[in-house]
C-alpha cells in the first residue's frame, strides 16, 4: 500500500489524481479482454493528468505498451519507460524520424505517404504499425491504398509490421451498425494483407470497444478514457472508477441583502436573503465556462448550483440555506470528483469528459495519491 500523502493546503485549485484508482480500471478492462494485452493510450500528457506521474504505475501493474499521439510526447514518456513499447498515433514526419530512431519509438503508419518515409530509413527500421482506416475517415489506409499495398509489395521493402490497427467511430453506442460494419471492413483489409503480412497483430478497440462483444478485443486493446475514470458507454452506470478530484476554495461569503445581480453580463439575479459565496477557480483552471448557471458543485454530500458566469478566476455559488460553518472562507468546495463526477460536469458544460480533463489549467495544484516510485 502506498501511504496518503496530505493534500496541499494551497490557495489555487488542487487538483488530486489517484493512481491506484487508474491502476485499478486498468486491472477491470484486463479482468474484461481477458484474451487480449491491455495496452494504455497516454496522449495529450495522458488526458491532461500526467503522463510521466502515471504511467510507471500502469507499467508495474502490467501494462507494456503505450500510446502517444506525436512524437514529442514519445520522447518525453521514453524518460518514465526505458523498456515499454511506445507507438505514436500521429506517425513520422521528416522532421521526426531521426527522435523515433533514437527513441525506439513504434510509428503508427497512417497513409502510404508515411509507409514511404519510414522506409527511407533504410534496412533496419525498426518495427512499425499500420493503420487502416474502416469508417473513421481520419486518417489511416483506405480500401484503395489497401489494394495498392496488397498489389505493391515492394512498398513494404525493408520495413516490418509488427501490428494493423484501426479505430472505431461509435464504439460507445453498442446499437451503431458501424461497429459490425467496422469490424467487418478491418477483416477485409487484413484479409487482403494476409499474404503480405502473414503474422501481424491486431487491434481495433479504444476504451468503448473493450465493451462490445469480445470479437472486438483481438491481440490488443487500446484504453485511454476508461483508464482515467470516463464512462464508454452512452447508456448504463459507469464501470470505471472516478479518478480525479478538483477542489478549490471559499474566497467570501456574502448575504444579500437587497437583491441584486451576480457577475458578468449580470446574468443571475439573486434574491433578498440569499448567501452567495465565490470560490477560487474559474475557467483558467479548466471550470468551463459553460457551466455558468448550469454546473452543480458540492460541499460536503450538499449540491450546490453555480450562479452567474464563470469567470477566469472565480465561480459564484448559492449557499442559501446551508450551515453558516460549512460555508466559510478556506472551505473546500468539489467542483469534480466523486459527487461531481467527470462526465456529469462535461455534460452540463455541453462537452464531454475528455475535453473537461484536458483543459484543467496547469494553474491548479496537482497532488498524486498512491504513486508508486
Ligand atoms: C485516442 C485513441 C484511443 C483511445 O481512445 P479512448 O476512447 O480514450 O479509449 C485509441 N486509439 C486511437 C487511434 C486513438 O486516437
Amino acid at each position: 500500500m502506498h501511504p496518503d500523502v496530505e493534500p496541499p493546503d494551497s490557495d489555487a485549485p488542487v487538483l488530486a489524481v489517484d493512481i491506484d484508482a487508474i491502476c485499478r480500471n486498468y486491472h477491470r478492462l484486463v479482468d474484461l479482454a481477458p484474451s487480449a494485452e491491455v495496452a494504455a493510450v497516454v496522449k495529450a500528457d495522458a488526458y491532461g493528468l500526467g503522463a510521466a506521474e502515471i504511467t510507471p504505475s500502469l507499467a508495474a501493474s502490467g501494462c507494456r505498451m503505450f500510446f502517444v499521439a506525436l512524437p514529442g510526447e514519445g520522447v518525453a514518456l521514453r524518460r518514465v519507460l526505458p523498456t515499454a513499447e511506445i507507438a505514436v498515433l500521429s506517425g513520422p514526419s521528416p522532421a521526426s524520424l531521426e527522435p523515433f530512431r533514437q527513441h525506439r519509438l513504434v510509428p503508427v503508419l497512417n497513409s502510404l505517404e508515411q509507409l514511404a518515409e519510414w522506409r527511407s530509413i533504410g534496412p533496419a527500421a525498426p518495427p512499425a504499425m499500420l493503420h487502416i482506416d474502416t469508417g473513421m475517415g481520419r486518417l489511416g489506409l483506405g480500401p484503395a491504398d489497401v489494394a495498392q499495398l496488397a498489389a505493391t509489395p515492394d512498398l513494404l521493402d525493408g520495413i516490418s509490421i509488427s501490428a494493423v490497427i484501426s479505430h472505431l467511430a461509435c464504439a460507445d453506442d453498442p446499437s451503431s451498425p458501424l461497429n459490425e460494419s467496422q469490424r467487418a471492413a478491418f477483416a477485409a483489409a487484413r484479409q487482403h494483407l494476409s499474404e503480405l503480412l502473414p503474422n501481424h497483430r491486431a487491434s481495433l478497440a479504444n476504451s468503448s470497444g473493450i465493451f462490445l462483444t469480445p470479437s472486438y478485443h483481438y491481440d490488443f486493446v487500446r484504453p485511454g478514457a476508461a483508464l482515467f475514470g470516463l464512462h464508454p458507454l452512452i447508456k448504463g452506470p459507469n464501470p470505471m472508477e472516478q479518478v480525479i478530484e478538483l477542489t478549490a476554495k471559499i474566497l467570501q461569503v456574502r448575504d444579500i441583502d437587497r437583491a441584486m445581480t451576480v457577475g458578468y453580463g449580470a446574468t443571475y439575479r439573486a434574491g433578498r436573503g440569499a448567501r452567495i459565496a465565490t470560490v477560487a477557480a474559474g475557467y483558467a483552471d479548466g471550470y468551463l465556462r459553460g457551466l455558468g448557471n448550469r454546473g452543480r458543485v458540492f460541499i460536503g454530500d450538499q449540491a450546490v448550483p453555480v450562479i452567474g458566469r464563470v469567470s477566469m478566476d472565480l465561480i459564484t455559488i448559492d449557499v442559501t440555506g446551508l450551515p453558516a460553518d460549512q460555508v466559510r472562507p478556506g472551505t473546500a468546495v468539489e467542483l469534480i470528483g466523486a459527487h461531481a463526477r467527470t462526465d456529469d460536469v462535461a455534460e452540463a458544460a455541453g462537452t464531454i469528459g475528455y475535453e473537461l480533463l484536458t483543459r484543467i489549467g496547469p494553474r491548479c495544484t496537482l497532488y498524486y495519491r498512491g504513486r508508486v516510485t
